[in-house]
């Protein structure tokens, strides 16, 4: 801190080492140290929980524990009034994703395998297949789950294949050719509408001195959250009298306005909710 003058005290020394930006809703672990409380919150979510910033041990933390650093806060909201405005601001959009989205992590590996097409003990051209597969963030070696994730994929290759412009349409995202030269290979991945992703231009550079080779890159998908439908046994509800003077009875209500009808969420046999 380079003064006691709060004009002179920069926004940057109040950092959380999180997320690197002004601590927000701060909290003090045992050790003394102060994180914004989401942050924190994440961290107790780590298989291994440790202070980012002195590494103690804090596994006994749950985040119902974790204590608000009430003098820190009240220096912020006074020294920068105007960041910690925004950053509360900024929160509170993280929280609203959160709760409309759903945040998916996947690995996404492209590559290709080769093979040497040798007659008479002499090489006479190379066989490759190029791939696109995908697996969690965090597992390489496992089942390709690109049919779960990928609707098509554009390849583009060198300009003396004919044709040089090859769509897969289908899992396993495989393309099978055979020639002389290693080229940059161009691929545009597609992903199903309901993920809600822009395509990903993703590049190879086919090697052909070894059997297999690949690189790996991280895609994030905010999948909306869907909004249960609600289906109402028709039967169930009672035809409005002209005057809309009815019945009402425990189950079942009958909205006045215009088409609207609704039923009592609490019984659970009137209605099914379904997840499309
Ligand atoms: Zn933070
Ligand atoms: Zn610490």
């Amino acid at each position: 801190m380079e003064t006691t003058n709060g004009n002179n005290i920069k926004a940057d020394n109040f950092n959380c080492i999180v997320c690197l930006k002004l601590i927000v809703e701060p909290v003090a672990l045992p050790c003394s140290h102060s994180f914004c409380k989401t942050c924190m919150e994440n961290v107790l979510k780590q298989p291994r929980r440790i202070c980012p910033l002195c590494r103690s041990d804090v596994s006994f933390l749950n985040a119902e524990d974790l204590r608000p650093n009430a003098m820190l806060k009240e220096l912020l909201t006074i020294v920068f009034k105007d960041e910690y405005a925004e950053r509360v601001a900024e929160i509170e959009e993280e929280r609203r994703l959160a709760s409309t989205f759903n945040t998916v992590r996947k690995r996404i590996h492209i590559g290709n395998e080769h093979s040497q097409v040798i007659e008479g003990g002499k090489l006479i051209n190379h066989k490759w297949t190029l791939f696109v597969t995908m697996s969690d963030e965090h597992i390489n070696d496992q089942q390709d789950q690109s049919k779960d994730y990928i609707s098509h994929i554009d390849v583009n290759l060198h300009p003396t294949f004919e044709p040089n412009f090859v769509t897969l349409r289908k899992a396993p995202f495989c393309l099978h050719r055979s020639g002389w030269g290693t080229f940059l290979v161009q691929v545009g991945v597609h992903f199903k509408p309901s993920l809600n992703h822009n395509p990903m231009t993703l590049t190879h550079h086919l090697n052909f001195s070894a059997a297999k080779d690949q690189s790996t890159h991280v895609v994030v998908f905010e999948i909306p959250k869907e909004k249960p439908t609600l289906v109402v046994d028709l039967d169930e509800i009672p035809t409005p009298t002209p005057n809309n003077v009815i019945d009402v009875d425990d189950d079942v209500f009958i909205d006045d306005r215009p088409h609207a009808v609704m039923s009592d969420f609490d019984d659970d046999e009137d209605y099914e909710i379904l997840i499309s």
